[in-house]
């Protein structure tokens, strides 16, 4: 017996040739079959076995042989056949040393998942079998690549010695509960860590030794290729250059992303993508041109010629969360101009980037809840949009002197250049927050509030007061436990140590009970604060006079609204619906009538066109404008009428015209009336002046037409004096007529 250490150094001797090389590695047998002389193979290992088969009991045969097996990537795993085939050899070894087939169980669910990835479910499920002692052995191609990180690796080594389970891999097998076999797979796991630390600042090394000669392959954005010789040129593609030619060219005559974006919606045009990934990757694809992309060739200093590595560091958050973050200029790893040619020079790109800055209103991200500002939009900053849920912005129009707000949700119209989602006008609104919150803030309202307050503040009290008696006593047990730990005589390590332990966890537990104390208070100090509520009192008994004074500026009003309001929520259908959400919870929702348009607030009255349409019937253009005004009847704009004015209305409302309504009656021409009476036009004139025939104007000139000709119709008759012939027609017989 060679006691329980099968080093390959110790095993290595001449009397024990190969006693580790369990696997058939070629070299090793041929080594083996070489120096004993004959070319079996197996010959050579006949001790090994022994020697392994001293280590394998048969407490650990009653048990399952498991074999992990695990290669890096899918690409490995296709392509480095070899190795898993030697993983799967490792199968044999298992038999030999007398596990049955089946209980050797393969766990490869692991396969195409690298080792620094953090979440392997092959490798926990085999930890879990190893700790339910489940597991003889283990089996697996150098083993400390099992966990690529070591504290997985160690613990593995623990759970393995505890549960007395053998590993075995290409070198041999090791019991983790010897020393000196724990020693050795420990340092093998060590060093594979260091392997994969030294891989990696290889390879990055290389990368950014690369990018700083600006050689490094970097996907080129849309319009740029590289050539078969590595360099990078722009796509020969006559359609690419083109249309990133025009995004820029568009840029600088607008000055705008948004415009460019409009230019090719209204022209119709398409823009370029790559397609990434997939079996088509390399593809082009044509689509409409998007805002952001826009933005994104407008930043990429590509375009201007420039190599550029690094501009974004990658930080992981205690939760294992990579952080993507944004690096000034002067940090990026590598800036090399006129490493390319480029479709703009540096100079423009660097005047685009300003003019983008200028275009935003609002620097940053955050364009969310904004502060307060000079304008008279009392919402400003609150209002949220109710049918895309995005916030809302505002626009001034100057209207008579006076600047009216309107809310606008525009974030969809500005990315796709579509029409806005939303956009109500903001006086109508304004007004309706505004009398809510005259009616809503007086002094009996605020009563109730207080009462409310004190009851809260009452309750918020006792449980202050539960919770501080709880760190209190956190505070007595651990005190207690520090005593008892002083007292006990040193040399008694057992039970000092455990009284140490109980001590350090009685102070934990004050910690925790402490700061779980300051959170709640803090917490409950949010609900409101001692300056918030003096504020809201102040704000409560002077509001009224305060908000109708004309003196108290806008970002004032806007700030006693913030006190008051935490959002509201415009939705606008037949009627503007508003939803208003106090702080402390409460809500309320208003509805207003959508306001006229401007054309409809000029509109003339209904009932003024109708009482037209009815004037109509008797009367001209010139008659009708002077009854109207003599009523006291005004237009929509508020002037007086005039011929031409109601000539345009009975126009525009479709108002049949007073010639049609006559020539409805029956009514003749002059030249009709002539006809029938057999004399000249101008006799029919002269007749109807001295009343021989009844005419009705259908003009203010006048022109007339003339009622049908009856039996008593004037006749030619020369000699007569016309002031005495006139035989009168009833008066009052057109009127009647029209009215039947
Ligand atoms: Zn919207």
């Amino acid at each position: 017996m060679r006691g329980c250490s099968p080093h390959r150094c110790q095993a290595r001797t001449a009397a024990e040739p190969a006693s580790v090389a369990l696997l058939d590695s070629a070299d090793r047998d041929d080594h083996a079959a070489g120096r004993n002389g004959t070319g079996d193979p197996w010959e050579g290992k006949q001790p090994v076995n022994q020697d392994a088969h001293h280590k394998v009991k048969p407490t650990h045969l009653k048990r399952s042989a498991y074999l992990y097996i695990r290669q890096s990537t899918i690409r490995q795993v296709f392509e480095n056949t070899e190795s898993t085939q030697r993983q799967y050899g490792l199968r044999q070894q298992a038999v030999a040393l007398g596990w049955p087939q089946d209980r050797i169980v393969v766990i490869d669910s692991d396969l195409g998942q690298s080792g620094a990835a953090t979440d392997r479910e092959g490798f926990q499920k085999l930890v879990t079998e190893v700790s339910m002692n489940r597991a003889g052995i283990v089996l697996g191609l150098e083993v400390s690549r099992l966990a690529r990180n070591s504290m997985d690796w160690h613990r593995l080594l623990e759970i393995c010695a505890l549960t007395d389970t053998l590993i075995l891999d290409e070198d041999g097998i090791y019991d983790p509960a010897h020393f000196n076999d724990r020693l050795l797979l420990g340092l093998k796991g060590t060093m594979s860590e260091a392997e994969l630390h030294v891989l990696r600042a290889r390879l990055q090394g290389g990368i950014l030794n690369k990018a700083r000669r600006g050689e490094l392959f970097v996907r080129p954005p849309i319009g740029f290729v590289y050539q078969a010789d590595g360099k990078l040129i722009i796509d020969p593609d006559q359609q690419i250059q083109q249309s990133l030619q025009m995004v820029f060219d568009t840029f600088q005559r607008t000055g705008s992303a948004l415009a460019t974006v409009r230019a090719f919606r209204e022209q119709g045009l398409r823009f370029p993508r790559r397609i990434l990934c997939g079996s088509k990757k390399g593809d082009l694809l044509w689509g409409s041109l998007e805002h952001s992309h826009v933005l994104r060739i407008l930043h990429n200093p590509r375009y201007a010629g420039v190599f550029i590595f690094g501009r974004t560091r990658t930080r992981k958050t205690i939760e294992g969360e990579s952080i993507i973050e944004p690096l000034p200029r002067e940090q990026w790893h590598t800036f090399l101009p006129g490493a390319h040619p480029g479709y703009i020079s540096w100079e423009q790109h660097e005047n685009n980037l300003k003019q983008l800055r200028e275009n935003r209103q609002a620097r940053g991200h955050d364009r969310r809840k904004s502060p307060p500002r000079e304008g008279p939009a009392l919402l400003q900053g609150l209002i949220i949009c109710g049918h895309c849920g995005r916030r809302m912005t505002l626009r001034y129009h100057s209207r008579r002197g006076q600047l009216c707000p309107e809310y606008v949700c525009q974030r969809k119209g500005i990315e796709n250049a579509e029409p806005i989602c939303l956009r109500v006008p903001g006086q109508e609104v304004d007004q309706a927050v505004s009398d809510l919150l005259l009616k809503l803030v007086n002094p009996l309202t605020l009563e109730v509030a207080l009462a409310v307050q004190e009851e809260l503040q009452s309750r918020l009290e006792e449980a202050d007061c539960l919770r501080k008696q709880q760190v209190e006593r956190a505070r007595y047990e651990a005190e207690l436990a520090q005593r008892r730990y002083l007292r006990v005589d040193p040399e008694n390590r057992l039970v000092a140590d455990s009284l140490e332990a109980d001590w350090n966890a009685k102070l934990r537990a004050l910690a925790e009970a402490q700061q779980d104390y300051e959170h709640r208070r803090e917490q409950d100090r949010k609900v409101f604060s001692e300056e918030q509520r003096q504020a809201i009192l102040a704000l409560a008994t002077d509001f009224p006079r305060l908000w109708s004074d004309p003196h108290t500026p806008d970002r004032e009003r806007k700030r006693m609204v913030r006190l008051l309001i935490e959002d509201v929520t415009l939705l606008r259908g037949k009627q503007i619906q508003l939803r208003l959400r106090f702080r402390g919870g409460a809500d309320q929702t208003l509805t207003l009538t959508n306001p006229l348009r401007a054309w409809e607030l000029r509109m003339t009255n209904s009932e003024v066109v109708a009482e037209i349409d009815q004037l109509l019937n008797a009367h001209t253009y010139g008659e009708i404008a002077a009854i109207l005004n003599e009523r006291g009847l005004r237009s929509g704009t508020g002037q007086s009428f005039t011929a031409r004015f109601i000539a345009r209305i009975q126009l525009h409302y479709g108002l049949k015209p007073r010639y049609d309504r006559l020539r409805d009656k029956g009514l003749l021409t002059l030249e009709e009336m002539a006809q029938a009476l057999k004399v000249h036009p101008k006799t029919v004139k002269t007749w109807a002046t001295y009343g021989m025939l009844r005419r009705h104007p259908y003009t203010d000139k006048p022109e007339c037409l003339y009622e049908r000709p009856r039996q008593d119709a004037p006749r030619k008759a020369q000699g007569l004096k016309l002031s005495d012939r006139a035989p009168l027609l009833p008066e009052g017989f057109m009127e009647v007529q029209c009215e039947a």
